[in-house]
């Protein structure tokens, strides 16, 4: 069997030409929902989520207010920030990007966040209704949506189905297993301390991959016809043909690629339905959060 490559790219665009689409009726009747991001330090991989971020809100038509602040800021004009955003009317979504400094305390961040901002979904009250049976969380985190949104788009069963998240990471693999569950799946939870990790996930018909480690999940450890999705985002070294680290000719630094925590030309061959990476759940991530942002945008202005 050689499995379907799920284009994380093409869904996600898929969803912003919707959104995008939505806004732009939105925009017609003079309503423009907003999004706040506020990014404390400069750790390139964060500015690089919320440039991301806020380019794609103003391909989308969403108004997009940034707020930088350093390292040092205090948790106490931190909080102020966040506060005075949940109490301003042009701003709908609220997406603190973390992690936060050691020195600030995020769950008291997250929890500034009006849950009805929350387009990040991680404010306690919306992480406990995730966890809770009968309950909807008003928003859920983005990454682990964009899992379930590439499963139904490319025709998993989820219900009824036995799933493997590997990763019980507050942003990713935790959310991710509770919406399957959810969803009716029967969801096992593996992390650093499962014992016997390959008997478990060969039992899966959904396995979610989201370790950051580079390519660890082998064609052995999966069941064929498993629906694989991989979160994992590694950089590994580009090897010469000898085996050397390849040099880059402009930067004078050993190249990388990005690779995920899947064996994909491995796995490819066995699986269902596989994603790559980059290309798979990577740009979901952002799709999800416009989407949120909209939702946002019709609880507060009261817009169906
Ligand atoms: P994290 O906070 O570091 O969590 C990693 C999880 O993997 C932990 O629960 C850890 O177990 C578990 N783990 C580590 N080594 C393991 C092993 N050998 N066997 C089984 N479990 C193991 O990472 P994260 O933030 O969830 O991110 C995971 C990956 O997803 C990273 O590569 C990250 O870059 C990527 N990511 C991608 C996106 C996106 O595409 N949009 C978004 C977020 C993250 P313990 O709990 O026992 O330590």
């Amino acid at each position: 069997m050689t499995a379907t490559i799920i284009d994380g790219k093409a869904v996600a665009q898929a969803i912003r030409n919707e959104v995008k689409a939505e806004i732009a009726q939105l925009r017609a009747k003079g309503l423009v929902p907003g999004l706040a991001t506020v990014i404390v330090g400069k750790r390139p991989d964060s500015v690089s989520y919320v440039t991301s971020k806020r380019q794609t809100c103003e391909e989308l038509g969403i108004a997009s207010i940034g707020h930088e602040l350093p390292e040092t800021v205090s948790q106490e004009d931190l909080l102020a920030l966040v506060r005075q955003l949940g109490e301003d009317p042009k701003v709908h979504g609220i997406l603190v990007q973390l992690p936060l400094p050691k020195h600030i305390n995020e769950e008291v961040i997250l929890s500034a966040v009006p849950i009805d901002k929350d387009v990040d979904g991680f404010h306690p009250v919306n992480v406990g209704k995730l966890g809770m049976k009968g309950r909807q969380p008003l928003f859920a985190p983005c990454t682990p949506s964009g899992v379930v949104e590439l499963l139904d788009r490319v025709g998993a069963q989820i219900s009824g189905s036995r799933a493997v998240v590997l990763g019980r990471s507050n942003i990713v693999g935790m959310p991710a297993a509770l919406l399957l569950l959810g969803r009716d799946a029967t969801v096992t939870i593996c992390h650093s301390k499962t014992q016997n990790l390959a008997e478990v996930t060969r039992q899966a018909d959904i396995l979610v991959a989201a370790i950051g480690r580079a390519k660890f999940v082998t064609a052995d450890m999966v069941k064929p016809g498993a629906y694989v999705i991989d979160v994992g985002v590694n950089g590994v070294p580009v090897l010469n043909p000898d085996g050397t680290p390849a040099i880059s000719e402009k930067t004078g630094k050993p190249k990388t690629k990005l690779v995920g925590d899947v064996d994909f030309d491995a796995v490819k061959e066995i699986a269902a339905a596989i994603t790559p990476v980059p290309g798979g759940v990577g740009p979901m991530t952002i799709a999800m959060l416009m989407q949120n942002t909209v939702k946002a945008f019709r609880i507060q202005a009261g817009v169906k």
